[in-house]
């Protein structure tokens, strides 16, 4: 979907750690959000959701998604992003689930899938985490992953309701 309509992209935002100037984890992704839109059109954004911490970090964590509209293909996006999370402070050791101050993701793009050497869209993670598809739900409910052919909604629909026991 290149040319005028431009790239579409899900992007999944999460902040567990205070930033000294901004604020808490919520106001962080508040702000993320304000910079995506310097660079992108914001067509969608969700609530900003508040969720227990996952993995070692013991600190509450924020998360939000939003849809975006731009010229820029993949690539270019994650280095936009990417971009933005350091101008946000964050510093990378190498190590994931650590705490941040903040977390872009590409979860999916309107061109479907995208591998190289730095990113994977679909994103990875994304169909096992609710504290990514609760808000990409409301948003982006319809949106199918590529692979599966499963709406964001059907996605969500999975992680929360009961699931028999196996046997
Ligand atoms: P997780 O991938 O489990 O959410 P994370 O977001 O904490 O972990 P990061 O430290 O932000 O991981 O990123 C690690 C690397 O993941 C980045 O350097 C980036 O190149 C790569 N990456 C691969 N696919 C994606 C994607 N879809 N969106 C963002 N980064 C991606
Ligand atoms: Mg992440
Ligand atoms: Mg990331």
């Amino acid at each position: 979907m290149a040319g005028v309509q431009g790239q579409l992209y899900l992007i999944g935002l999460g902040s567990n750690m205070r930033h000294w100037r901004i604020g808490p984890p919520s106001a962080v992704v508040g702000k993320a959000m304000a910079a995506l839109e310097d660079a992108c059109e914001v067509i969608a954004a969700s609530a900003i959701l508040r969720s227990a911490p996952v993995g070692p970090s013991a600190r509450e964590y924020a998360n939000a998604a939003c849809v975006v509209r731009c010229a820029l293909h993949p690539p270019a996006m994650l280095d936009l992003l990417n971009g933005i999370e350091n101008a946000f402070g964050r510093r990378r050791i190498g190590q994931r689930w650590r705490q941040r101050t903040l977390d872009l993701d590409i979860l999916l793009w309107s061109g479907g899938a995208y591998v190289d050497r730095r990113l994977i869209v679909p994103h990875r993670e994304m169909r096992g985490r609710s504290f990514v598809l609760g808000p990409a739900a409301r948003i982006a409910g319809t949106w199918r992953d590529p692979f599966t052919g499963l709406s964001v909604r059907h996605m969500h629909a999975r992680l929360t309701k009961r699931r028999p026991l196996p046997r």
